[in-house]
C-alpha cells in the first residue's frame, strides 16, 4: 500500500521538530526579523509539496520583539496542525495566548503538548477568538503542542462501545450461513437475507423507509432493498439525508468449476460484513441519548451483484430528496482488514472528506489509504454519477473472492470493528456539521475501474527530459 497523506504528515511535523530542532531559536541570535527569514529558518522552503501545510505566523516579528514569538503549522485539508511558541531571554512572563488561525469555528480540537501531557478540548471558536494558552516555564525556552479536530457529540463515545466483535461476527456467521444459499438476488436464500434484516431494522427502532410504511422496496426482478430510517432531531434540516449503506446479495449456489455438484459460495467478506456493519451502526446511531441532526437512511442493497439493480432503482425511485442527500458512505468488504489498513475511495467527491475521515480516525487509529477517485466497483458508483458526494470503505481485494472459501472464518473481528466504529464516526460528523457537502464536479469523471490502483499509481508520469 503506498505511503498515506495522514501518516506523511505526522512524520512531516515530526521531522520538523525533531530534525531541525527549532533552528533559529536554540541559536545564539533568536531574533527572526521577517516572515521569510522564519520560513528559512525551519526549513520550510526545503517542505515537501505534499501535504500543503499553511505557515501562519501568530505574533509580529520584528527586530524589536523581545517577548515572544509563536507560529502554527496547519493542513487545511485534515484540519489539524501543530503550533509552536518561543518565550525570549528577556520575557518575563511565563505564559503567552495566541489566537490561532485557519480553524473551523464550529469543529472542536484535542491540543497536546509534544511530551504528551494532558490533552485538552477547546472549541475552534475559541482558539480563534480568545486564543491558546501556552506556558514555557524555562527562558529561553519552547512550547509545542499538536491539534487535531474531533468528532463530538453527546454519547457518542458511549454508543462507540456499543459496536462489538462478538455482535459483528454473529451477524456475519448468520447471514454467511449454508441455510442462507448465499443470498442470490431473487432466491429463497436471498428472500430470507432480506426478511431477516428488515425485521432488524424493525427491532432496532428504525422506522420503514420504502413506500407503503414497508422496510422492503420491491425493485422488480425479483430484487429487493431493504430501507431503514432514523428521523434527525433538527427540523430544519429533515431533508438532507445521511446515507449509510451496503450490499447483502451474494452469488447463492454455483458449480465450481471441475466439480459437478453446486456449493454455496457464503460471501462472508463480500458483503455479508458491511451488512453486519450497518447492522451495528443503526444500534449505536439509535442508542444515542439525542439523535444526529440530520436524519440517516439505513440501505442494504439487492441485486450488487447483478450489476447494482437495487442502487440504481432507489436512484430511480428515491424515497428521500436525492438531490439534498448529505453524502453517501458505502460499506462494501470490510472484514479482511490486514495490517490495520483500510482504504476509501471517493475522497475526492467532496472537499472536506479527508478532513472527515481524519477526524473520525481519531479513536479507530486504523492505517487508512484515501484515495481521491472513484472505484465503479460498487454501489456507490450509481450516486456519484448522479452529482453526489460518496465515498467506499473496503478492505481490499482478498484470494477468496467470489470463491465458495469466502466464510466468517477468515474475517478479522478486531478490524472489522475499528472500520465500523470509523464509519460511525463520519456518519455521525455528515449528519450533525453545518453545511452539506458539495459535490466537486471534477469527480464525475474521475473514475477507477482497478482496485489495485493507488493514488500513487495515478500521479501523472514525470515527463521525458527532452533530447
Ligand atoms: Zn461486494
Amino acid at each position: 500500500m503506498p505511503s498515506t497523506r495522514l501518516a506523511s504528515t505526522r512524520w512531516l511535523f515530526a521531522a520538523i521538530i525533531l530534525c531541525t530542532g527549532f533552528p533559529g531559536i536554540r541559536s545564539a541570535d533568536a531574533t527572526v526579523a521577517t516572515d521569510s527569514e522564519m520560513r528559512t529558518a525551519h526549513s520550510w522552503a526545503d517542505a515537501p509539496a505534499t501535504p500543503p501545510l499553511t505557515f501562519i505566523p501568530l505574533t509580529p516579528y520584528s527586530r524589536d520583539n523581545t517577548e515572544w514569538i509563536a507560529w502554527q503549522f496547519h493542513d487545511p485539508e485534515v484540519n489539524q496542525g501543530t503550533v509552536q511558541a518561543f518565550r525570549r531571554e528577556t520575557c518575563d512572563e511565563s505564559t503567552a495566548t495566541v489566537k490561532l488561525a485557519g480553524l473551523d469555528p464550529d469543529a472542536q480540537y484535542e491540543i497536546t503538548p509534544i511530551d504528551g501531557a494532558g490533552t485538552t478540548t477547546h472549541s475552534g471558536r475559541d482558539l480563534l477568538d480568545a486564543g491558546l494558552t501556552v506556558s514555557v516555564p524555562d527562558r529561553p525556552g519552547a512550547a509545542v503542542l499538536t491539534y487535531r479536530r474531533v468528532i463530538a457529540w453527546p454519547g457518542l463515545q458511549e454508543s462507540l462501545q456499543t459496536i462489538t466483535d462478538q455482535e459483528l461476527m454473529d451477524y456475519v456467521a448468520h447471514l454467511a450461513d449454508d441455510a442462507m444459499q448465499g443470498r442470490a438476488m431473487n432466491t429463497p436464500g436471498g428472500r430470507a437475507a432480506g426478511d431477516f434484516l428488515a425485521a432488524e431494522f424493525k427491532s432496532l427502532g428504525l422506522r420503514p423507509a420504502a413506500p407503503h410504511d414497508c422496510y422492503v422496496q420491491d425493485c422488480g426482478q425479483g430484487c429487493r432493498n431493504i430501507l431503514g430510517l432514523l428521523p434527525g432531531s433538527d427540523p430544519t434540516l429533515v431533508e438532507e439525508t445521511v446515507l449509510v449503506c451496503a450490499h447483502y446479495d451474494h452469488v447463492g449456489v454455483r458449480q465450481v468449476r471441475g466439480s459437478d455438484t453446486a456449493v454455496v459460495f457464503n460471501g462472508a467478506n463480500d458483503n455479508a460484513s458491511g451488512v453486519a456493519a450497518v447492522l451495528e451502526l443503526a444500534e449505536a446511531l439509535a442508542g444515542l441519548p439525542k439523535p444526529p441532526r440530520r436524519p440517516i437512511l439505513f440501505a442494504l442493497w439487492d441485486g450488487e451483484e447483478r450489476g447494482f439493480v437495487g442502487s440504481r432503482f432507489f436512484i430511480d425511485h428515491p424515497t428521500v430528496a436525492l438531490d439534498r442527500i448529505t453524502g453517501v458512505v458505502n460499506l462494501d468488504m470490510i472484514g479482511r482488514v490486514v495490517d490495520n489498513q483500510l482504504i476509501i475511495w471517493g475522497t475526492g467527491t467532496a472537499k472536506p472528506w479527508r478532513d472527515i475521515v481524519t477526524a473520525s480516525n481519531a479513536g479507530p487509529q486504523l492505517d487508512i489509504d484515501m484515495r481521491p477517485f472513484t472505484l465503479a466497483l460498487s454501489d456507490h458508483k450509481p450516486f456519484v454519477d448522479r452529482g453526489i458526494p460518496a465515498i467506499l470503505a473496503c478492505s481490499g481485494s482478498f484470494p477468496e473472492l467470489h470463491r465458495p472459501t469466502d466464510d466468517v472464518e477468515l474475517l478479522n473481528p478486531d478490524g472489522m470493528r475499528r472500520s465500523t466504529q470509523l464509519v460511525q464516526g463520519i456518519v455521525c460528523e455528515l449528519a450533525n456539521r453545518r453545511d452539506r457537502l458539495a459535490f466537486l464536479e471534477a469527480a464525475r469523471t474521475d473514475i477507477e475501474c482497478d482496485p489495485q490502483r493507488t493514488a500513487d499509481d495515478r500521479r501523472p508520469a514525470p515527463r521525458a527530459a527532452p533530447r
